[in-house]
């Protein structure tokens, strides 16, 4: 640090240096810390902040350290260090050779007591250290050997080091960085040079209003307190500092995306409501909720708006989005223009061809349904019809992105169940627009996503959201028990089925362990025939080993009534529709994700008798699994349900989330547990680009130059439909 060469690199270091001229990289390091942290400037060293701290402001008495205590420190004396070899015998210190030397132990005491401390590696220099008589810090893990105290490696400092007495950064490593003598020492050592070199020129990245109005602390006292804190106080300060600025920038980021894309994407115009949303308006058999109209007014503003409309819509399993989606594209038949839907499975499509031929029959408007098993005279009937426009709305599975298939005027492409679809299968159903402009393209979703996930998932795509049940629905009680309840749970379906009901037995069907959850799925389906032997009752079974055929096949016969028990893995997830299903029963329950259950138990509750959902669950089940079966039974609302989810497992691994990814990585704020300075932080972006859409003013080239930075430069999520 203080050779002439080492005080010109201060000088000029600032955020973006490359790691390798921080004094005391250099290039071998340098390559490690990129390959194994992903550091490749002082900036990136300064911006992975601690995932927690020790505290050391604390020195415990011997006499009451506890085996359990996590890291303690002591002030002792050394009383006696003795050296052992291999086998156990103890070495005399005279005349010593250290290579023989395999423990070195020292008793060390404080007033209230004594305790071992034990080494294995460095003896030599530590048995030069530990002089009898001498005082240190010892810092490590406490533990019982023997009957005796004793902290095997503990930290050693003098007193006088300065090196305790504060909050100490823990940072995240490898074992390679470890072995290459990157320890967590040498990192503190880093980040204070870099901080010396950095700080003195580093540059606010917020705005200064916003700094005031909020109280925040300078990014400079953020950067220092985080990772080198003076108390409890300012590390919070710089933590609540560091988490705002992290969540502003990307909500800044992806709302100015957003920004540019509803500028630049020239939408259809269609100002009209039309005769055949009306038609159809007038003879729905019920009012539609509060958030139904919420949702289709929305839509109805982005289709006149002259922009193209990419809104998402999130609901429940059984929230009326099929409704939704039926308006809307009436409102693109309204203005002269077509729309299609698009379902991820036959069954699915069958089932909305079904339901949307119900609504708009009062219309007027033609609707077909095209699938893989639609027949080559049928299909040139269709492209015929769909190129002429005198069909109004198409409704099918991936048939309809082939490239044979083309409309005179498409205005509107809904996509049910976002997830199964690729991102470029999507883009395929972008380009079918009319005169080279995409149609508006509405994505409906079931899995709920928690808000703050959906703002950074798709925080640069409009979301709508059905927050609002129908009337009537009847809640579905749901249960969880254990093997013994197996055979009653039997007798409780016979008595359903009795009653005309239809029950879903599904089985868990996990990537890693797939061969074993196979042989559960067939040893299940048979003892459900032995239970319930033909010709009273009739069994179909689904699964992702069958030929396409097979599955349509049963799958068919379990929605039109021919089997009363479907056996089946999480194939039957997406949103079939079986009314008359009354009882879900789900096998090694604890194996499933809450919203995976939440769905699931979706498939049933749809018609007009009451019905149950039985969560079987396994002899072992960890407490974690426990909270998630209890919290399913305690509540239905998916929101509540995906919320918890999220606190329970992290963003990352929540359904929906997998697929695409989180558009960037946080380094410190959390999307679970950092939801009401998200919404704060995203309110201030939005100011900011109400008054300046492109970051063009001189007072926001700060902000506009941090948005080029390559965190910020993600995929173009805006066509992710
Ligand atoms: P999902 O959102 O799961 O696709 P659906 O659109 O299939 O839900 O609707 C579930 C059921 O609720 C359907 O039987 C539908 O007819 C009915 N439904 C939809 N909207 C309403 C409403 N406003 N009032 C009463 N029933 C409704
Ligand atoms: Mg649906």
């Amino acid at each position: 640090m203080k050779s002439p060469a080492n005080c010109l690199y201060l000088q000029r270091m600032n955020m973006d240096t490359a790691i390798q001229y921080l004094p005391g990289v250099g290039p071998k390091r340098a390559e490690l810390l990129g390959t194994e942290l992903g550091i490749a400037t002082v900036g990136d060293l300064l911006r992975l902040y601690p995932f927690r701290y020790i505290d050391r402001s604390r020195i415990v008495r011997i006499a009451d350290i506890h085996p359990d205590l996590a890291l303690v420190q002591v002030r002792a004396a050394v009383m006696k260090v003795r050296l052992f070899a291999k086998n156990g015998a103890e070495l005399p210190a005279e005349k010593l050779k250290y290579n023989a030397v395999s423990r070195l132990s020292a008793i060390v005491a404080d007033e209230s007591g004594e305790m071992e401390v034990v080494f294995f590696k460095g003896i030599k220099w530590m048995h030069a250290r530990l002089q009898p008589g001498s005082v240190f810090i010892f810092f490590g893990k406490p533990a019982v050997f023997g009957n005796r105290l004793n902290m095997v490696h503990p930290e050693v400092d003098s007193p006088d080091s300065g090196n305790f007495g504060v909050l100490t950064g823990v940072y995240p490593s490898t074992e390679k960085l470890k072995n290459s003598g990157i320890t967590g020492k040498v990192m503190l050592k880093l980040i204070g040079t870099a901080l010396e070199g950095v700080l003195p020129t580093l540059q606010e990245t917020l705005p200064d209003y916003i700094l005031k109005e909020k109280g925040l602390v300078p990014l400079s006292f953020a950067l220092r307190q985080i990772h080198f804190p003076v108390d409890q106080d300012a590390l919070a300060k710089a933590t609540y500092r560091l988490k705002f600025e992290e969540l502003f920038l990307l909500q800044l980021s992806l709302l100015k995306q957003k920004y540019i894309r509803s500028r630049s994407e020239v939408g259809l115009r269609m100002p009209a409501v039309g005769d055949a949303f009306n038609a159809c308006f007038k003879a729905l058999p019920y009012e539609l909720t509060g958030a139904q109209k919420r949702v289709i007014r929305e839509i109805r503003d982005d289709m006149k708006s002259g922009h193209q409309m990419n809104r998402l819509l999130q609901g429940d399993v059984g929230s009326g989005k099929t409704m939704v989606a039926v308006l809307s594209a009436l409102i693109a038949v309204g203005n002269g223009y077509q729309a299609c839907v698009m379902a991820p499975t036959e069954v699915l499509a069958q089932q909305h061809f079904a339901n949307v031929s119900k609504y708009l029959a009062p219309t007027g408007v033609k609707v077909v349904l095209l699938t893989g098993n639609t027949g080559v005279a049928a299909r040139r009937e269709i492209h015929a019809g769909l190129e002429d426009g005198s069909i109004g709305v198409i409704i099918g599975t991936h048939a309809l992105i082939e490239d044979t298939v083309q409309f005179k005027a498409l205005g509107l492409a809904v996509v049910d169940e976002q997830h199964r679809f690729g991102v470029e299968q999507r883009s395929r159903l972008w380009n079918k627009g009319s005169g080279g402009i995409p149609p508006h393209v509405l994505v409906m979703t079931a899995t709920p996503i928690p808000r703050t996930l959906a703002m950074t998932l798709y925080g640069d795509l409009d979301v709508s959201v059905i927050d609002e049940m129908p009337p009537g629905r009847k809640p579905v009680q749901t249960l969880c028990v254990g093997e013994n309840k197996r055979h009653a749970m039997h007798n409780f379906i016979r008595d359903e089925i009795a009653k005309g009901r239809q029950a879903f037995i599904v089985y868990p069907l996990i990537f890693e362990s797939e061969k074993l959850d196979y042989k559960n799925l067939q040893l299940g389906y048979e003892e459900i025939v032995k239970a319930f032997p033909l010709p009273q009752y009739k069994v179909a079974i689904v699964h992702g080993q069958q030929t396409p055929q097979e599955k349509e096949f049963n799958m068919s016969a379990f929605v039109a009534g021919r089997a009363n028990i479907l056996v089946s893995t999480t194939v039957i997830e997406v949103g079939v529709d079986v009314p008359n299903a009354s009882v879900m029963v789900i096998e090694s329950a604890e194996r499933f994700g809450l919203s995976q259950l939440h769905q699931l138990r979706g498939r049933v509750g749809r018609g007009a008798e009451k019905s149950f959902c039985i969560l079987m669950k396994g002899t072992k089940v960890s407490k974690e699994s426990q909270k998630r079966l209890d919290l399913l039974c305690a509540t239905e609302n998916g929101f509540e349900l995906a919320e918890e989810d999220m606190k329970m497992r992290g963003p990352g691994d929540l359904e929906g989330t997998m697929q695409s990814g989180l558009p960037v990585s946080l380094n410190i704020a959390s999307l679970a547990k950092d939801g009401l300075i998200l919404n704060d932080a995203r309110g201030y972006a939005q100011h900011i680009l109400d008054q300046d859409p492109s970051l063009e003013k001189p007072c926001n080239a700060l902000l506009a130059a941090e948005l080029k930075k390559d965190k910020y430069v993600t995929k173009d999520y805006s066509k992710i439909s």
